[in-house]
Formats: structure tokens, sequence, C-alpha cells
């Protein structure tokens, strides 16, 4: 390199011009990074981490009970299939029954209709404005609750 550099003016300035750059960084001190830099960072890696683990949980979870509970109630109706076809007295015995909670319920059923009633008659913007405050209670509460959640894990997560 050094033969060639001896030869060739185009290389020998860019060798100058590395060596001067070299020579700079060599003369200024290093900047130290602010106290506590690191371990912050890490707090911060940890808290992301954690919180992707949550909601990767959260959707699993969400995912795993409802394909559990679908099963369990296609396994449940499968079987009381069976049952009724195999077994015809408890086939009438059922249907008197839904008919006797039918009879039972009609109180409850003329109630809601009433609400139901009385909800279609009122003012629309009675309606609307009932809708929208439950809208905000719940998404106030939604809010509250993922904030807490997050302060949570984010108390969990400092040494
Ligand atoms: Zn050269």
């Amino acid at each position: 390199m050094h033969q060639h550099l001896g030869s060739c003016a185009s290389c020998r300035r860019e060798w100058e011009l590395w060596q001067n750059i070299a020579a700079r960084f060599q003369h200024t001190p290093l900047v130290a990074p602010p106290a506590g830099f690191a371990r912050r960072v890490e707090t911060r890696l940890a808290r992301r981490a954690s919180l992707r683990r949550g909601a990767l949980g959260g959707t699993v979870l969400l995912a795993g009970s409802v394909t559990l509970w679908s099963l369990v109630a296609l396994g449940a109706f499968v079987s009381l299939l069976t049952w009724l076809t195999v077994d015809t007295a408890a086939a009438s015995t059922l249907v008197s029954l839904a008919v006797h909670l039918a009879q039972t319920a009609a109180p409850l059923a003329s109630l809601l209709e009433a609400l139901l009633n009385s909800v279609r008659h009122a003012p629309v913007q009675i309606v609307l404005v009932i809708i929208s405050a439950v809208l905000l209670v719940a998404s106030t509460a939604w809010g509250q609750l993922v904030l807490y959640d997050r302060r949570a894990s984010a108390h969990a997560s400092q040494p």
C-alpha cells in the first residue's frame, strides 16, 4: 500500500484525508452518555416487550376460549340431538318443558316488549343521547382500564 501511495497522487490524497479524520477523532474527548442512559433504554425495551407479550397473551387467551366454548357448545348440541333421536319420551318431555318455560317467561317477554315499545315511541333525540352517554361511559371505563393496566406493568418492570 505504501509503495502504491508513493506513486499514485489520488490515492495519497485520499489516504491523507483519512489520516486527518483519524487524528481529529483522536484529539476529541469521548462524549459519555448521560447518567442512567443504558438503564433507561433497558427499562423501556423490557416494558415494550412485556406490553407485546400481554397483547399476544390476551389474543391467544380470547381465541383459545372462543374455540373451547364453541367446541363445548357443539358437543352439547350433538349429544342432545343424539339423545332426542334415541329417546322419544325424553323428546316429548323436553318439548313440554320448553312450553312451560315459555309460559313462565311470558310476563318477562311482555315487560321487554313494553320497554322496547317505549324506546321505539320515545323521541329520537332522547334515544340518541342515551346511546351516546352509554358509549361515552363504556369507552371512558375502557380507557381507564387500559391506563391502569399500563401503569401496573410499568411499575412492575421498574427495578
Ligand atoms: Zn492509486
